[in-house]
């Protein structure tokens, strides 16, 4: 039986991830399942997936998590500490799916015990890419990718050589606003931007589609993964979401990667990896699709890839603060305090301030560091609405 822990069990990839482990139970040893708010969910699959342990991120769900399991063998914790303390834990695999800069040290804790690590939490890689491969080389473990663009580029390479890559090209599905115009983006609602057209994920991650930010963290990620120059990456939108990611060679051939737009089979490449398995999800009838449309994206309307491109250009520790300034920036539209428009400029503002402060990007890559510019970027992150807001 292989031991596997899913940390964000209860968010739209873990709750996946466990669709695939429930169709065939007797061949996993749960160990860790982590959550959030969501006790009562997560309480739910620890039970039935009889896990070692089961925590949440909130120390003051601890009591309402522990109700919940009483009578179970399942160890409870709650906390950040209890997360990484978790992740120590010996397991074979490990799902990082918590959403947000949070996924890093439990996933930096995971490689350090030499498993392999699937990477849905792209924010790991573009907050401190370099310390995570080093943290990974040194230990002997492995980074899978599950977001579906890096799956697919990582699926267009095998048995190639990283130094045949002429460019890599990411998909993009545009988002919820593809089609509006850009005078329209100005008024755009929290609700209008948490409804994605293809694909059905949190809502963080569907807002960050519609600005794109999605797309610019899967950017730098992707510099990170395959380790390839920032001009060796294209983004195309992509409206169908069928072609996942294409990768480019010397010779000029063009593999891609196709697939309906469901993360079971991303999720499941990676739980089964190297090997193939049936997987649960639709097969592609190409005479059925007739078409598929590809067109240039308009960085007018997406300012998020023109930061993604300075943040590869700048390196150090430009990763965390893009990161932590869009998540807060994501805080604050939420929120309704800012436009959706106004969330690029926070994040530019904040990259500018960071820029500005002798030395503060180029600190050391080590987790101390990368933590305390996550928290100095969201709080010049607040600052930058405080101002915009009054
Ligand atoms: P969700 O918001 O659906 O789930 C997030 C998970 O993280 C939940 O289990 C949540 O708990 C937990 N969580 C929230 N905040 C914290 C915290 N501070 N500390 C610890 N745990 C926390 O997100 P998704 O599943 O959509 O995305 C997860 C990650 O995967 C993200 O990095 C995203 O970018 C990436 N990804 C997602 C894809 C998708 O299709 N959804 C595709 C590719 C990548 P609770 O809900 O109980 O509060």
């Amino acid at each position: 039986m292989r031991k596997v822990s899913v940390f964000g069990a209860t968010g739209s990839i873990g709750q996946n991830t466990i669709d695939l482990i429930d169709r065939d139970p007797s061949a996993y040893d749960v160990v860790a399942l982590t959550g959030g708010a969501n006790i009562e969910q997560l309480a739910k699959d620890a039970r039935r997936l009889n896990a070692d342990i089961a925590v949440t991120a909130h120390e003051d769900r601890l009591d309402d998590l522990r109700d919940a399991l009483a009578g179970t063998q399942v160890e409870v914790a709650a906390g950040q500490t209890a997360l990484t303390e978790a992740a120590a834990r010996p397991a074979d695999w490990v799902m990082s799916a918590i959403v947000g800069a949070a996924g890093l040290p439990p996933g930096l804790e995971a490689l350090k015990q030499g498993a392999t690590l699937a990477l849905a939490n792209k924010e790991t890689l573009v907050c401190a890419g370099p310390l995570v491969l080093e943290t990974a080389r040194a230990h002997s473990a492995r980074l899978l990718p599950v977001d579906s663009e890096h799956s697919a580029i990582f699926q267009a390479l095998v048995g190639e050589d990283i130094d045949a890559v002429e460019r890599i090209i990411i998909t993009a599905s545009g988002g919820a606003f593809r089609d509006w115009p850009l005078s329209d983006l100005a008024n755009a609602t929290v609700e209008q931007a948490s409804s994605h057209p293809n694909w059905n994920m949190g809502q963080r991650i569907t807002i960050d589609s519609a600005s794109m930010f999605n797309k610019a963290l899967e950017v730098i990620e992707t510099k990170e993964f395959f380790g390839v120059a920032p001009d060796q990456i294209e983004v195309i939108v992509h409206p169908e979401s069928i072609v996942h990611s294409l990768v480019g060679f010397k010779d000029g051939a063009v593999m891609a990667h196709l697939g309906a737009p469901d993360m079971r089979h991303a999720i499941g490449y990676a739980l089964h990896w190297p090997d193939r398995q049936t997987l649960p999800v639709e097969r592609l009838n190409l005479a059925k699709l007739r078409q598929l449309n590809f067109h240039e994206p308009d960085e007018a309307r997406y300012p998020a890839l023109r930061l993604a491109r300075n943040v590869m250009e700048r390196g150090g520790l430009s990763g965390a603060v893009f990161n932590a300034a869009k998540e807060r920036a994501l805080d604050h539209f939420i929120a309704r305090r800012i436009r959706f428009l106004e969330m690029a400029g926070v994040v530019e503002a904040v990259l500018e301030k960071f820029e500005a402060q002798n030395g503060l990007l180029d600190a050391p890559l080590n987790l101390d560091n990368v933590l305390q510019t996550d928290h100095l970027a969201r709080k010049w992150a607040d600052d930058s609405v405080m101002q915009k807001t009054g």
